[in-house]
């Protein structure tokens, strides 16, 4: 018997709203006590490998060196080897005269004479020093003497030991080198090549299995079909595991699909000594990771939600001694929790010391409420404020990837906290290699064109972060000081014009470009064919068919829609995304018939275009720092004629001063 649509339909629709027991969320010390309780975190065993295969592993064992480093006493000079005694008493008025043994020593030369009293031996740098000789003397030190028997002359005393290295000196035999868990770098590959050391013993590499669940889920370098998004946490998981001395396994993407998915942990299973997934750990519709993992057998699930923000439905398990983790689909709670459960734990595997956390203090530029009951971890970015260092939250969510890979650090909002106030201390951890902090920070509107501005700017040595949190919010940031630019198109209603009524004490502003906005919609939609922008929303705003999207409240964006609208409040306006693509992405892929944006996004996306204003987008800044060197390269790169061309190349015109 075969199901029909409906019934499967029916059966779906079931499970997707059964409410499945919860999650029993522990604290997240609590995880960590469980994870370090159930797993070791001990390097795993050695093995041995090529000297050239060493680096950027870690040694599994004290080395000792087998041999005297150099081998042999030796000279450190061009010159002659002598016995100490013969030179005594040399001077300029009465030197010693010396007869030149019949021998060279050049490097690789084993001695055959010795140095008798009386007598010297030529010898290179690096010569073994002959038998007799207890010193060397320098060629320029020394007149030579042609003839039958060739002799040098002498004007200086050589102290006993003079310009000799001693075999063992360097490295002794026996003495211990290299300690185990030392990272093998270039320097260390040098002392265990000069050793003899063809081969050594170290830690051997974890290998992680890694693969991401989801229906939804294309590989990169594939097209992206409707519904469907980029295998982001695959890509970064393999790459961390890599940094932090493992081997990635890359498993690739497995559906929502219990028999698929636990044919594929079954195979990680068996070739891994860890296995990490995303996604799917929630209890909702489609997941099935923790289902297959409640089947996993002694001691299976260890935890299954963390009280963590981001991070909540992160599982931790046990299959007998491979350690499984299911981190949240969520790119920012996938790379947060595994910084903080995982990336401690390969290492401990591979042998390498924990990461270096660095902390710095920073203070809260605004009030940030949190949930109570839950730790929160905020990503933020670091900006040199006024006074000191200020944390600017991320607020993108944990859905971004780029909260956690732009984030210069992250703190910590206590679970017995409902927020933190303006003006608080924090302590931010930092993530990544201590980035050199920009020259300037700008905050504010995204523009295509600042993404160009920026790259010149970085051209000339001036390295600049941008924030986009609207223009409102650039301003606010500006007026707090915790930035150098505030990036804003905002237009005064009452005068008409854009920006500078906003501009506050102490402040001036830069004039950029210009904009053309207009209202998008679907090349060839006939409700806007031939129509003026403002006379086809008219006509639109009473078809109740139609369907709009909004801009956010403090986008410049927002007060031209608005004006447009006239008070109405059409199906759609509670669609408010935070950018010009997120309108036109609405409209191309018809959850909304118009919207407005600028010129070349609707080109971009291939829509219609009935032109409404040409906006200004202008930086504003603090007058009483426009020397410093930094704002200066800025202020004078836009003026440049090579960005007036980038800028007309995406159909946005300089304004003029
Ligand atoms: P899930 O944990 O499976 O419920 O997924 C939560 C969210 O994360 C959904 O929006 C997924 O589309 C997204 N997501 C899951 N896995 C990935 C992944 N590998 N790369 C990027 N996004 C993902
Ligand atoms: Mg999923």
């Amino acid at each position: 018997m075969t199901a029909s649509p409906a019934d499967d339909f029916s059966v779906r629709l079931a499970a997707a709203s059964r409410q499945e027991q919860f999650l029993a969320v522990v604290s997240r010390d609590e995880a960590m006590a469980r994870w370090l309780g159930a797993v070791p975190h001990a390097p795993l065993p050695a093995e041995t490998v090529p000297l050239a295969e060493a680096l950027g592993r870690v040694l599994a064992a004290d080395i000792a060196s087998p041999i005297d480093v150099p081998p042999f006493d030796r000279a450190l000079v061009d010159g002659f080897a002598v016995r100490a005694a013969d030179t005594e008493g040399a001077s300029e008025a009465a030197p010693c005269r010396l007869l030149l043994n019949r021998e060279i020593l050049a490097c690789g030369v084993a001695p055959a004479l010795t140095v008798g009293p009386g007598t010297a031996t030529p010898i290179a740098t690096g010569g073994v020093l002959p038998r007799g000789a207890d010193a060397v003397v320098m060629v320029e030190a020394t007149e030579f003497e042609d003839g039958p028997a060739p002799a040098i002359a002498l004007a200086q005393a050589a102290g006993p030991g003079r310009f000799v290295g001693y075999a063992g000196a360097d490295m002794a035999r026996g003495e211990t080198v290299l300690r185990r868990g030392v990272l093998v770098t270039a320097r260390e590959i040098g002392m265990l090549a000069a050793c003899g050391l063809a081969a050594v013993p170290v830690v051997r590499r974890p290998r992680v299995a890694v693969l991401s669940t989801g229906d939804e889920l294309v590989g990169p370098g594939s097209p992206l079909g409707p519904a469907q998004l980029y295998d982001s946490n695959g890509a970064i998981v393999a790459a961390s595991v890599t940094e932090n001395g493992g081997v990635a396994l890359p498993g690739g993407i497995v559906p929502d699909d219990e028999a698929a998915l636990e044919a594929a942990l079954a195979q990680a299973l068996a070739s891994a000594d860890l296995v990490v997934l995303s996604g799917g750990t929630s209890k909702g519709a489609g997941d099935v990771s923790h289902r297959i993992l409640s089947r996993l057998g002694e001691p299976g699930i260890l935890v299954h939600g963390v009280a963590l923000k981001p991070g909540k439905p992160l599982c931790l398990a046990l299959a007998g001694t491979v350690p499984v983790v299911v981190l949240p689909g969520f790119p920012t709670s996938a790379m947060f929790t595994f910084h903080e459960f995982v990336v401690p734990l390969i290492r401990a595997l591979a042998g390498l010391p924990a990461r270096e956390e660095e902390t710095v203090a920073a203070h809260l530029p605004q009030r940030l409420p949190s949930e109570l009951g839950r730790t929160e971890y905020v990503m933020a970015a670091l900006s040199r404020g006024a006074d000191g260092l200020v944390a600017l939250p991320l607020a993108k969510g944990s859905g971004a990837v780029t909260a956690f890979s732009q984030a210069d650090g992250f703190f910590a909002v206590p679970a017995s906290r409902p927020g933190l106030e303006a003006g608080e201390t924090v302590a931010v951890s930092r993530i990544g290699r201590a980035a050199r902090s920009p020259d300037l920070t700008i905050v504010g509107s995204h523009c295509l064109g600042l993404d160009r501005l920026v790259g010149h700017l970085a051209g000339r040595g001036v390295s600049a972060r941008t924030l986009w949190v609207g223009s409102a919010g650039g301003l606010g940031a500006l007026r707090r000081g915790e930035c150098d630019l505030a990036a804003m198109h905002l237009l005064d209603p009452e005068t008409g014009r854009y920006n500078a009524p906003y501009l506050t004490e102490g402040l001036a502003l830069a004039p950029g470009w210009r904009r053309l906005q207009g209202v998008v919609f679907r090349a060839g939609d006939p409700r806007f064919a031939e129509a003026p922008a403002e006379a086809a929303v008219t006509r639109l705003l009473a078809d109740d068919d139609a369907v709009m999207v909004n801009r956010n409240t403090g986008a410049g964006t927002r007060a031209l829609v608005e004006g447009l609208l006239n008070g109405a409040r059409p199906a759609g306006y509670w669609n408010q995304p935070r950018s010009h693509n997120a309108v036109a992405a609405a409209v191309a892929q018809g959850r909304a018939d118009w919207g407005v944006a600028i010129a070349p996004v609707a080109r971009d996306y291939g829509l219609g275009f009935l032109p409404l204003t040409e906006e200004h987008y202008d930086f504003a800044y603090r007058a009483a720092r426009r020397d410093e060197p930094a704002l200066a390269a800025f202020l004078a790169l836009l003026d440049d004629p090579a960005l007036a061309a980038d800028l007309a190349g995406l159909s946005f015109t300089r304004s003029d001063a």
